[in-house]
Parts: structure tokens; sequence; C-alpha cells
């Protein structure tokens, strides 16, 4: 049972890494040295305490954030893991929001990954406090040095170490606490002299951190400058302070899966990372709210997702006031009434119920009808609004066919069930193609989605390459006549027109207009002849897909004052827009993606030779610190599958976002080809 403290004894860390760096070992790692867990868990052996998910274990990584509560020190840790592949980026940046402090774990032996540099912009973004936890010190090739100073390169001089490893590989031991000047060693952390070796290294290093710390404080300086010793008391305090406002990221050592570092990991959370107190938080109006449980209510919702034992289940952070079970609240977001049940804690996956949760407390309530993530729970009489957090847009699109037509009914109730539930993903229905499209982040979160479908809600679907939506256009102006006449016997039909087409530049879209002078046509049929045209325009000459950046207009024609009518002209229309596509050269045109990839420099020449083979355009490049980001357009039927393809060429070491750009003609050969490929499907 973990106790109820005030907010100033709380400490929400975020464990944020690049895929595989360590943080569910870690994490296990502190619950295990916290005694909050008596037997320490293996991902590899899937029975650790935040990896608890049918998902999670059955793919060995983590793919839902997870609360992991704790005591130490007289405080109360709650540890968030997130996962560490961009697919779930969503879950990152939904934890992100609601820690106080980060721990940024990287591999002792791959170093700064891209990921690592990722999780350290969202971290940046919302001025977490942080500390860098460099893990795996056990293994072969790990060289804490090494990644130190790719820290300092990716994210300045202010990475510092306050711990130096004893040993590396097999013979890693413990570390030096350089502010104590003590070595600890094994995951009791025993108390020894700092190894010989190491003093002087060691010296070194504790100099830099005092220089650093005794800048950031007037005080201190003028001290150090007089050349005066500064008291643990005064680095410690100085230190906290240089952290909070983010003027020194502390730099720690470890190996989890050994659990040693675990405990020295603990004591900084407590002694150097904020707690809620310190971190007073913004209404979307730009007000600031103080974190006082006797204040007005103010809770952010961060998370919804489906238990299978208590059903919906909204996750949340209380930043200001306290919230109570059985009680009303006040959805300010939506403006909507919402009845609070029973209030949990979370820990892993087991739910704590508690009566009551204070500003700082982490939470979750199960069944609230209209609160979606984002939202802000209030007080009526004391409305406020947090800004919602922002996800990032999917890149990843799949077709979604339904395997029975018992599935094509749930279909679309469960895929919206999802995407409430995911803020990550997205659904719409392509007018172009007709098909249903699903977006995410890559193939796994999209994978590990129809997993869900079907565990959830028993809807089985295959996930196909969404077909690309083309269309058509004219490359000449081309005027274009079209009589529509039958007059044998009884009421006739007559409709007559002259269109003008012209090709307009790319992204316009369809125009149509009208220049007829002494009514000619008669104005009642011009809406007709309009729907005669957008109609034919839907469905283009070459390959029936829609027609685009064209304007059309209605200059000359003739009517009957009997025969003529509204179907005649509409007819008429019809016709003399395909004679004049046929004749205004048509071609394809295909949508371009903007591109934008980040790949450690290595990979740059294998990216570039990729790329050029998907006809795609380099717009840019950057290289900084090891890293290259990568500008380009690429047409979207070649890169539909990217987050594989760069999965594949980088190891999952690469990221890149997409987003709609423009269309642009596609090449003749290739067209030739859509061309048939459709006639046959059509055949
Ligand atoms: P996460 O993706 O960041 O949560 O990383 P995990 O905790 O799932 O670990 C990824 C892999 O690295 C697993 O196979 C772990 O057993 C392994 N691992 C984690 N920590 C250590 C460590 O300190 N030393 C070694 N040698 N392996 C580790």
């Amino acid at each position: 049972m973990v106790q109820q403290q005030g907010p100033e004894r709380m400490r929400n860390v975020v464990l944020l890494s690049h895929g595989g760096a360590g943080k569910t070992s870690l994490a296990e790692a502190m619950l295990y040295s916290a005694g909050a867990v008596s037997r320490l868990g293996r991902v590899d052996q899937g029975n650790t305490t935040s990896d608890y998910d049918p998902d999670e274990i059955k793919r060995k990584i983590s793919i839902y954030l997870s609360l992991l509560p704790c005591q130490w020190q007289g405080n109360r840790l709650t540890i968030i893991d997130t996962p560490g592949y961009a697919d779930f980026v969503g879950e990152v940046l939904a934890a992100v929001r609601v820690a106080d402090g980060a721990c940024v774990v990287v591999c002792a032996a791959s170093g700064v990954e891209v990921g690592t540099e990722q999780v350290w912009d969202y971290a940046e973004e919302q001025s977490l406090p942080r500390l860098v936890f460099i893990n795996k010190m056990d293994r072969e090739n790990a060289d804490f040095d090494k990644v130190v100073s790719e820290l300092q390169a990716r994210f300045g001089a202010r990475c510092l170490p306050i711990e130096l490893p004893i040993g590396a590989e097999a013979s890693f031991q413990g570390v030096v606490d350089l502010i104590a000047m003590k070595a600890r060693t094994g995951p009791t952390m025993e108390e020894g002299e700092v190894p010989e070796g190491l003093r002087g290294q060691a010296e070194e290093l504790r100099e830099k951190l005092v220089e650093a710390v005794a800048e950031t404080d007037d005080a201190l300086l003028t001290k150090y400058l007089d050349g005066e010793q500064l008291s643990d008391e005064e680095l410690e305090a100085g230190l906290r302070a240089a952290i909070l406002s983010g003027a020194v990221v502390p730099v720690m050592a470890g190996s989890a899966l050994q659990g040693v570092g675990a405990q020295g990991l603990l004591n900084a959370i407590g002694q150097y990372l904020s707690s809620p107190l310190e971190r007073p938080q913004t209404t979307a109006e730009g007000e600031e709210v103080a974190p006082d449980p006797s204040g007005p209510l103010g809770c952010l919702v961060f998370k919804t997702s489906a238990d299978p034992y208590v059903g919906k289940l909204t996750y949340f952070r209380v930043i200001c006031g306290t919230m109570s079970s059985d009680s009303t609240v006040w959805n300010s977001t939506k403006g909507r009434a919402e009845r609070i049940g029973q209030l949990y804690r979370l820990v892993g996956k087991a739910q704590e119920a508690v009566p009551h949760l204070i500003a700082g407390d982490i939470g979750a309530v199960a069944k609230l009808a209209e609160t979606t993530t984002g939202d802000t729970l209030c007080q009526r009489e004391h409305p406020l609004r947090f800004p919602a957090i922002e996800f990032p847009r999917p890149s990843f699109s799949v077709a979604v066919y339904p395997k029975t037509k018992a599935d094509l009914d749930k279909l679309g109730s469960s895929i919206t069930r999802l995407v409430e539930e995911d803020p990550s993903l997205s659904v719409h229905r392509d007018t172009d193609t007709t098909e249903t499209i699903l977006s995410g982040m890559g193939e796994a979160h999209l994978e590990v989605t129809a997993d869900k479908m079907q565990r959830k809600f028993g809807v089985e679907v295959n996930m196909e390459v969404p077909r690309v939506p083309y269309r058509e256009t004219i490359t000449v102006a081309t005027n274009s006549e079209y009589k529509h006449k039958k007059q044998t016997g009884g009421h006739g039909q007559y409709g007559h027109v002259f269109l003008e087409l012209q090709p307009l530049p790319r992204g316009t879209g369809a125009e149509f207009g009208e220049r007829v002078v002494g009514g000619v046509v008669p104005k009642n049929y011009i809406p007709s002849v309009e729907k005669g045209v957008n109609e034919a325009l839907a469905e283009g000459v070459l390959a029936r897909y829609p027609v685009t950046d064209i304007r059309v207009t209605l200059y000359d024609g003739s009517y009957h004052s009997v025969d003529s009518s509204d179907i005649a002209f509409k007819i008429a229309a019809s016709h003399a827009i395909r004679k004049g596509l046929t004749q205004g050269h048509p071609v394809l045109v295909e949508p371009i993606v903007n591109m934008r990839i980040t790949v450690p420099e290595s990979y740059t020449g294998d990216i570039l030779g990729d790329l050029n083979s998907k006809r795609a355009r380099v717009l840019g490049m950057n290289p900084h610190g090891g890293f290259n980001v990568i500008e380009a357009q690429a047409p979207l039927a070649e890169v539909q599958r990217y987050a594989i393809d760069l999965r594949s060429m980088t190891q999952g070491r690469g990221i890149y976002t997409m987003e709609p750009s423009h269309y642009e003609e596609v090449p003749a050969h290739m067209a030739q080809r859509i061309v048939a490929e459709r006639g046959e499907a059509k055949g």
C-alpha cells in the first residue's frame, strides 16, 4: 500500500529512451531496490511489473506507458515507464506531459541514438528537469567517457557526470559518487574509498561540476573564485537549483540487469528532481495555477483505455485541488458534468482503490461517459482548462478490409473506439479510392491496433497497402461542343453547350464558371450544366481517376423552348467534358509528400541511394552532432511502406515524418502501367 503524501514529497518521473536502452529493466531494478516488488522481473522472461499487457509480453517491448509507484526515503516516487519505439510515441508524449522530471536512459555501448534526441526534445518542450542514466555498464563495449562526450556534443556541456563508473563490461562493480567522493559498489551501494586508479579523473570531474554549479549562483561563484571550498551541502543545494533550471543535467551510470546504480538513481530522483509544488502549471489562457490540494480542482486527462475488468479507464493527473471518489466534476473541455465513482491509484497492472487524489497525484477512474484524452476535469464553480496534449501527425497508413461480413458490421464502431483510446491513430475514408484508411506511427503500431481490434472487439481485418489516390488533369487548353438532341416524336430533349477547358496550376482543384451572353443558355439551366461538368470530372478519361486543376467555362450554346430540360443540359455538359478531356492531352498526377528523415550520419549514403531509387528529390541535408536530417519530397506511391524500409536500412535507428504536399505529373512510362492496371481491374 502506497501512503498518502503531500505534493512536496511526490516525484513523478518519466523514463525516456530509444527502444532497448533498458527503461523497463531499470524501472524493475528501482522497484526492487525500493522494496516495492519482492522479485526482480526480467524483460526476457515477460514478467516485469511494467510490461504486463499481452501485446507487450508477446513482443517483449513496452507499448504503453505504465505507472510504477514506490516509497523511497520519505518520498513517493511514481516512475512512469514509456515505450522506446517511435511507433508508440503517443504514450511517450502523454507521459512527458504529466511528469515533473525525466530520467533519460542511454545504453553505455550504443550511446546517443536518434531516439534519444527525440525524447530529449520532448522533455525540453515541457522544460522537464532531467538526469541521464548510462545503463548497461556491464555490457561488452560499454564506454562511459565516450557516451558522456556524445551527450555533451548533442545536448551541451551542461551534461556533467555526478558519478564515475568503477570498471566496465564484465568488471563493472559500481560508481564513484563525485559529490561525497566515495565508492559505492553492488546493488546495495556498499560505501568504500575511491579506487586509487580513478582518483585523478574523479577529482577532475568533481572540479568541473563544482565550477558549473558555482556559475549558476552569484554567492557560490564569489566563494569559488575566492578559492574557498564549497561544502557538500552547498554543492548539493546549488546542484539541485541548477538541475531544476536546466543549467545542469547530471549524468549517472549503472547496470539495470545487475541492479547496480538503481539505488543511486532513486536517491538522485528524490534529491534533485522537482516535486509538483515546484512546477506550477498554466491554463490554456496562460494563467498560472498553484498546485495546492486545498485550492480549486483541475485535472488533465492524459490517457484512456479499455480495461477488460473495469471497462473504460480514464487516467488523469491532478494538477491542483483534490478529487474525491463518489463526486461530480465538470469536464470543461466538453462542457459536461461527469460522475466520478471509485478513484484508483495505478500500480503497474493493478488498481488500488483510494478515497482521494490530491494535487500532484496520478490516478484513474472508470466509466466516464464523455471524457477523452486531453480533457480537463474541474469544478463547475471554478472552471479552468489546461492545454491539450499535442500528438504528432500519423505517417504510416494502411487500408483496412474486414475479413467477413460480421467483421464489416462491427468495423466502424470498433475503429472509432480504438482511435478514441489512442490519439496517435486516425481513420478516414478516402473519397477518391473509397478505402477505409487507418493511419498511425508505424507498422508495429498498426499491427498492435489490429491485434487489439481482434482481442477486444472480436473484429478481424486485413491490412493492405492503400491505393494511391491518383488524379487526372489536362495539359493544353481546348474548347469542346456537344449538342444533346432527341426529337423523335412527343416531348424531346435538347441541350447544347460550348465549354472551354483550361489547365490550372497544381493544387487549385476544379473550377466552374460561365460567360454566356444573350441568354443563349438560359440562366435556369446553368446549375444543371455545372452538375453535369462536376459529375463528368469525378471520373477522368484516362483511368477513371477524379480530374483536378482544371477550369471549365460555359461560353456558348443554344436551347429549345419546349424540349430543353435540366437533364438534357446535364447530359450535354457531361459529354462535352469527356470530349474536351480527351482533346486536352490528359495526364495522370500523383500525390507528393514532404519527408524529414533523421538518421545516424553513417547511414546517409544508403538513405540517399534508396531515396533516389524511389524517385525522391532531396531538398536539403543538415548534419549535426553525428546525425543527419534529410529533407526530401517523394511520390506517395513509392514511400507508403517507408517505415518498414527505414527500419530495415538503419536497424531501427532512424525516424521520419511525412505529410502531404502537392500533386505532380506521373512520368509517362509509369502512367501507362497504372492506366493498364486500372483497365484490368475494371475488366
Ligand atoms: P526498454 O526498451 O528501454 O524498456 O529496454 P528493456 O528494459 O526492455 O531492455 C532491453 C534489453 O536490454 C533486454 O533484453 C534487457 O534484458 C537488456 N538490458 C536492460 N538493462 C541491461 C543492463 O544493464 N545490462 C545488460 N547487459 N542488458 C540490459
